[in-house]
């Protein structure tokens, strides 16, 4: 009872303790795992959004850089060669314009200029550096076919000044247009139609009395039109309208400045490169904007499975002009969010999770064995020590009722028989030795364990001798037959303390006699033997018994204070488990080795092995 119910308030506390709090931790855990990966699938279609804004945002900012960058071109740049402001001197000064010479930004194919009334085929188009390549002449032939396409959609405005105002209203979002002042010549000299020099030289001392007089000259802003030609190849072109104003004093003069005064309208602008636009300027962009489970998609490619889709209407974020809407609709990109990966790093937080918690169940339960042995242990101890003052006493009462019934009966004067009186003294003289050899047991034990003996060199036969006669008195007055002797002489010294030698001799016997009894009846039975021999290097003391031997997983336990094999309530031996201990205890003092072997054709050795206490002679 008293075993279960520690072993139960041991278990109690420690779930309470320890693998309570663990498995409410664990749990609370695990659960928060599952929210996190709830909230990180329900963010998606937010964190979606989010990717959509920063890549548009992108889009946006890079490509109104490239047109207000454009849009500050002053119009004179769109000619081969132009009339820079300033220059005027004592003959005319054309520079190449940048847009004739200079590498084109990222993303332009090439620059167009025409007049409002002129044909397509007097069309000014120009390449920047690639005009020197072979294939220009093929580009620009393209170019053209481009503005054309673009002038056929405008075709339809019916005025320059409409026309004007529908580009205003286009691109009121960015700002409508922007006014500036040139010099007459300037304006003069890049607008003559045919560059006619000889004209424009005789000229010349009119225009530098006109170099402080100013026309204004209003731009818009660029404006982008996106549309498919009949082969559906994509192009999107940018536009904005110059107008110069007239000038009175320009009417006076030759025929090469007829164009301008009366004011002029020029069509400005330049083509983007439909590949840059629609492929390599958003999948560079969405290596920086997106996040690696976000990914673009190409214009084909099937979503992964699983997979969150949204899509980004560009070129309508960037406000382009797109006369059918449909044109547009193969080049809405679409940004595709892994849910996989979310699920991957569930799965790799699970699994850190399990491996701690088995590491954790593995420690608890580990904590949980070695507290039971524990607990068993200490209870093992106080069942020894119960059953050891339960033994005592009773060990103790057997002696001292038998003292005193005869001591009773002889000073009553009850026993007149002198023979039985000797009897009755003898008894109670042996009930008193029984006493005194258990008092002194008790006390050895108490010396024993406080290390007050030393060993000294001494000859293990000589020292066990004189006990021989003790040992072999039986009931009677004959020698007891039971035990046997083999002591030879001339065994080198050992180290030893004869009294413990005495009490270790003593014990065994008195055990064997008492787990191994001889039967006397039989002739056949092996007595008890008790044998001195030299081993090797080693002395041995020996007791040798035909008993029932003891079992191999008690032989250690037997030499434990107050340890006795079997249950006390169904053992027939009466004993207080301390002779073995005794023993072991006496044999560590002398520095011998004490073991309990399995006899050879059945019993048990019990093997004390000594030092010696010096080198054998040769
Ligand atoms: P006790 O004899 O007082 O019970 P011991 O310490 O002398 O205590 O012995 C411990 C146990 O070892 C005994 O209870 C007994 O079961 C066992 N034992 C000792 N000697 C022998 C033996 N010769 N044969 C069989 N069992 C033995």
């Amino acid at each position: 009872m008293v075993q279960l119910g520690t072993k139960r308030t041991a278990l109690v506390l420690y779930c309470v303790l320890l693998v309570l709090p663990t498995v409410v931790l664990g749990a609370l855990q695990w659960r928060q795992l599952r929210l996190d990966h709830d909230s990180d699938i329900a963010s998606i279609p937010r964190d979606a959004q989010d990717a959509v804004r920063r890549l548009s945002d992108a889009y946006k900012k890079n490509l109104t850089s490239l047109l207000e960058s454009e849009g500050g071109r002053p119009f004179f740049e769109y000619g081969q060669t132009y009339f820079p402001p300033g220059a005027i001197g004592a003959d005319l000064v054309f520079v190449p314009s940048p847009l004739a010479t200079d590498k084109p930004p990222m993303g332009i194919l090439g620059w167009f200029q025409y007049r409002w009334h002129e044909s397509p085929e007097a069309t000014e188009i120009l390449g920047g550096s690639g005009q020197q390549l072979e294939s220009w002449p093929q580009a620009r032939a393209e170019l053209l076919n481009s503005v054309v396409l673009l002038r056929q959609m405008e075709d339809r405005e019916s005025s320059p000044r409409e026309y004007w105002q529908r580009l205003t209203q286009l691109t009121g979002r960015h700002g409508t247009w922007h006014e500036e002042g040139q010099e007459i010549p300037v304006v003069a000299v890049n607008l003559s139609e045919e560059k006619d020099v000889a004209c424009l030289r005789e000229a010349l001392p009119a225009l530098r009395d006109l170099e402080s007089q100013i026309i204004q000259v209003k731009t818009t802003v660029f404006h982008v039109r996106f549309f498919l030609d009949v082969t559906g190849a994509p192009h999107a072109m940018a536009t904005r309208m110059v107008a110069v104003g007239g000038h009175r004093e320009l009417r006076n003069m030759p025929s090469c400045f007829q164009v301008v005064k009366g004011g002029d309208f020029l069509i400005q602008g330049f083509e983007l490169d439909p590949l840059w636009l629609l492929d390599s300027l958003p999948n560079a962009l969405a290596l920086t904007a997106l996040d690696p489970s976000q990914r673009l998609l190409e214009q084909n490619e099937a979503p992964p499975p699983g997979s969150h889709v949204e899509n980004l209407d560009l070129l309508s974020e960037m406000g382009f002009e797109i006369p059918h809407r449909e044109d547009a609709d193969p080049y809405v990109k679409r940004i595709a969010i892994d849910q996989r990966s979310l699920d991957a790093r569930l799965r790799s937080r699970e699994l850190s999770f399990l491996s701690v918690a088995g590491m954790l169940v593995l420690s608890l339960g580990t904590g949980l064995v070695l507290l039971f042995r524990s607990v068993q242990r200490d209870l093992d101890s106080a069942r020894r020590t119960e059953n050891f003052v339960s033994a005592v006493t009773h060990e103790l009462r057997t002696p001292l009722s038998a003292i005193k019934l005869y001591g009773e009966m002889l000073a009553e004067g009850w026993v007149s028989d002198d023979n039985k009186r000797m009897e009755y003294y003898r008894r109670i003289l042996r009930e008193s030795t029984r006493l005194e050899t258990l008092v002194e047991r008790v006390l050895h034990k108490g010396q024993l364990t406080r290390n007050e003996l030393e060993p000294e060199p001494g000859d293990l036969v000589r020292a066990i001798e004189p006990l021989v006669p003790l040992l072999e008195v039986g009931e009677g007055p004959d020698p007891a037959r039971d035990l046997t002797f083999e002591l030879p002489t001339g065994l080198p010294l050992v180290m030893l303390h004869t009294e413990c030698v005495r009490s270790i001799v003593t014990n065994l016997v008195e055990n064997a006699r008492k787990y191994a009894p001889v039967d006397l009846a039989n002739p056949a039975s092996e007595p008890i033997r008790v044998r001195v021999a030299l081993f090797e290097r080693e002395v041995r003391l020996e007791v040798l018994d035909r008993g029932p031997g003891i079992p191999l997983e008690e032989r250690s336990r037997i030499f434990q204070a107050f340890y006795r094999i079997g249950n006390e309530q169904t053992r027939a031996s009466k004993g207080t488990g301390l002779g073995l201990h005794l023993v072991a205890l006496q044999a560590e003092a002398m520095g011998a080795k004490v073991e309990a072997l399995e006899r050879e054709g059945g019993g048990t050795l019990f093997r004390v092995t000594f030092e010696l206490a010096e080198e054998p002679g040769p």
